[in-house]
């Protein structure tokens, strides 16, 4: 790619402000006013930072309504200070109600993660994805499919991303506090658009498990 087609793409983004900055000045609801007062998002969308899905336009919220942290393949790993940063500051500052983890079909990442091909530095973040294949090794070995192997370790592996947020002390310690808090695992069909809930909601600590559940 040449200077002009740098050029060219960075001007589009510009222009692309321009048109929003109009949309912001013509809006009657008084919410853009509302933001130099603070911000009060119930939803935190924890989400996998592919460019297919983004978290407003897949939940039909608007700007102000989702606090959003993403990552490759939608990952919650309780020593990334980067994903409890944002896991403390929405459950005990904007006191979020419902967390949602969001995995999508045809997820790049846990693509990868099922093969033994290395990388680069990814390959240790996607060792994380391969834990959960480790654990559901059986159910996708079983499965012939490459494409369906992908898409079933994006809902098993979303599942499991619900799970370890729910054991953070963070999530526990506002349950123990009597906050309305649920935890959700979610995932995008990229084709259509469909958020499938995969039935796997929390909202207290009881079926964590004797290892995982604080007292
Ligand atoms: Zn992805």
């Amino acid at each position: 790619m040449g200077q002009k087609e740098l050029e060219i793409g960075y001007n589009k983004i510009l222009d692309g402000n321009k048109e929003w900055v109009e949309f912001v000045k013509n809006d009657s609801t008084g919410r853009f006013e509302q933001f130099a007062k603070g911000q009060s998002p119930e939803i935190l969308w924890i989400g996998c930072a592919d460019s297919r899905v983004p978290a407003n336009e897949v939940t039909g919220r608007k700007p102000g309504e989702v606090f959003v942290h993403r990552n490759i393949a939608n990952m919650c790993v309780h020593s990334d200070m980067s994903m409890l940063s944002v896991l403390d500051y929405a459950v005990n500052v904007l006191k979020v109600k419902h967390i949602i983890v969001a995995g999508h079909y045809g997820c790049g990442g846990v693509a990868a993660s099922l093969s033994q091909k290395q990388f680069g530095i990814i390959d240790n973040w996607l060792c994380h994805i391969k834990d959960v294949y480790r654990l559901h090794a059986a159910e996708i070995d079983a499965i012939s499919d490459s494409e369906e192997k992908t898409n079933r370790l994006v809902e098993l592996n979303a599942k499991e991303q619900v799970f370890n947020l729910c054991t953070t002390s963070i999530v526990q310690n506002a349950w123990k506090n009597g906050q309305d808090l649920a935890v959700h695992g979610m995932v995008i069909n990229i084709v259509t658009g469909e958020l499938i809930d995969l039935d796997t909601t929390f909202t207290s600590n009881e079926s964590l498990g004797k290892v995982f559940a604080f007292k």
